[in-house]
């Protein structure tokens, strides 16, 4: 008879797994405690327009054909991928910089900015390379367990190639000087979520992602791959059940043998936590079988939140592009105020996502469809009249860039903060994506997928293996899957 598997948590990292285990046969059953499936990738009609709540950034399209792939099929067959130009906007107080989707025109924008970056950018481009080839196809598929993992005489050479232990920071300043190239280079690693001090220098492997193989939009916006994957895995057999959060587990001698949920009881043979792992330890298990304490967690450095907004306007807005970074601000200083000060910032870096340029199903005719989101330290207390005042403030700067007013046609307007991320997700402090990859908490150092004190319990997503962001988790699903499998040889 097949092993039963429950899944908490129906997000990009619980959909993998559930798939995964049920092509190799497993009985998967996936609680997910929201009325929609995909986690932090939901998505709300409201008014006419279309809003994805997360994720707007699709890098990395390799993962997810190489996902879609490992069941037969294609993402062609569930939407079509339009390659952004420009990719996205830098906006600095004095120049609006686009960055073109052809590296070459890259190049050209680099020695314009300042003179022989354009080579510094190929030779920074060449490496970065060989550490994304080497990390996603290698590294992220490391279950991270042991360090014998990393044994290999070949990988241990290439630690120091890969620059695992040296700073994000100082590799960026070893090739650039000008600070709107540092800006451009260094805001990748804001996704993240941590300091470029302290991100090691391997993650330059995001620059190539992000500068080399595009940046990209499924049409129909990004809760097309949630349902692409749901048609994907309800074909291998995957049950879901949405509005049923999982409450505890009863376990005898060390093993989960019901799990329980919105007041009834399923036997198991397994359980993923797919769910912010902080929940699934700190809430649903008794202390005796954590692997973390409260503590643990409050030590860990965890990548930022946010405060969001969900605006329609009632006209276009011809100045704005898909996506436009405001570093109109200092860096630094809002780094600061998330990672150290932990307060709510000053003056605000923001991002501004506007998919109706790209994709007419998201707005009304003749409107556009905005998402402000501004990172912030997590934990922060959130109220109505605190986000309003930020809103004021991005609603301002895009005045002041847009050069017209907009404010007025503001026709939908939803917030979403620290306070929203934990009632609607469990996320430890209103975290928005996970524990950050700092120098301390990469490979082995991040919690551990496996519970070391019940035997068939299992964690994935974005506080574990690998890390943070789509891709990362997509891929945190098919290791722990794997991992779980061993189990029943
Ligand atoms: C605003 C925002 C913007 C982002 N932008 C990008 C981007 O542009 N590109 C990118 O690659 N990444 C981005 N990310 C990060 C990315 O979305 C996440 O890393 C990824 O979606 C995490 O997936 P997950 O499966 O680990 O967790 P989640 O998506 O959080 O899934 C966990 C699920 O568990 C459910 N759950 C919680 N408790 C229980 C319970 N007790 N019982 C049952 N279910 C439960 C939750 O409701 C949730 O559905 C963004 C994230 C946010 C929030």
């Amino acid at each position: 008879m097949s092993k039963k598997v429950a899944i908490i948590g129906s997000g990009f990292a619980g959909l993998s797994a559930a798939t995964c285990l049920a092509t190799k046969g497993m009985d998967v059953h996936v609680f997910e405690k929201n009325n929609q499936i995909g986690g932090r990738a939901r998505q709300f009609d409201s008014n006419g327009f279309r809003f994805d709540m997360g994720p707007s950034w699709y890098w990395m399209p390799d993962v997810f054909e190489n996902y879609f792939k490992l069941f037969g099929r294609d993402p062609k067959e569930f939407y079509d991928l339009q390659l952004l130009d420009p990719a996205f906007a830098m906006i600095f107080e004095d120049e609006v910089m686009d960055i073109p989707a052809d590296f070459e025109s890259i190049c050209d924008l680099f020695e314009q900015t300042e003179k022989g970056s354009a080579d510094q950018l190929r030779k920074f481009m060449k490496d970065a390379a060989y550490k994304y080839e080497k990390g996603i196809n290698d590294l992220v598929y490391k279950p991270g367990l042991s360090l014998m993992e990393f044994a290999d005489p070949k990988l241990i050479f290439d630690v120091f190639r890969l620059q695992v232990f040296s700073s994000f920071s100082k590799h960026v300043r070893k090739h650039f000087k000008h600070p709107k190239l540092i800006s451009l280079m260094e805001f990748p690693v804001l996704f993240l979520g941590a300091m470029p001090q302290q991100t090691p220098a391997l993650y330059s492997l995001m620059n190539y992602a992000g500068l080399k193989l595009g940046t990209w939009y499924p049409m129909g916006g990004f809760h097309k791959i949630i349902e692409g994957m749901q048609e994907v895995a309800e074909e291998a057999g995957v049950r879901f059940y949405t509005n049923e959060p999982v409450t505890g587990f009863n376990i005898k001698n060390n093993t989960i043998n019901h799990v329980n949920a919105n007041g009834h009881s399923m036997d198991v043979d397994a359980v993923i936590g797919a769910a912010d792992y902080h929940h699934v330890e700190q809430n649903l298990l008794e202390a005796k079988y954590r692997n973390y304490s409260e503590d643990y967690w409050d030590k860990r450095t965890f990548a930022p939140s946010c405060l969001i907004y969900y605006l329609g306007f009632n006209k276009k807005i011809p100045k704005l592009r898909h996506h436009n970074l405001f570093f109109d601000n200092n860096l630094e200083r809002h780094s600061e105020e998330i990672y150290i000060d932990k307060i709510w910032p000053h003056e605000p870096l923001f991002y501004a996502c506007c998919p109706s340029k790209t994709d007419p199903i998201v707005a009304p005719e003749g409107s556009e469809n905005v998402f402000l989101l501004m990172p912030i330290a997590p934990g922060l207390q959130d109220s109505e009249p605190q986000r309003e005042i930020y809103f004021n403030k991005m609603i301002d700067r895009l005045e002041k860039f847009v050069g017209e007013p907009i404010r007025s046609n503001v026709v939908y307007k939803r917030s979403y903060c620290v306070s929203n991320f934990v009632n609607d997700y469990n996320a430890y402090k209103g975290n928005a994506y996970g524990l950050a990859n700092t120098l301390r908490q990469t490979a082995i150092l991040k919690p551990s997928l496996k519970s070391k004190k019940v035997k068939n319990l299992f964690f994935t997503g974005q506080l574990t293996v690998p890390g943070p962001g789509v891709p990362p988790s997509l891929i945190s699903g098919q290791v722990v899957a794997k991992e779980l499998m061993k189990r029943f040889k």
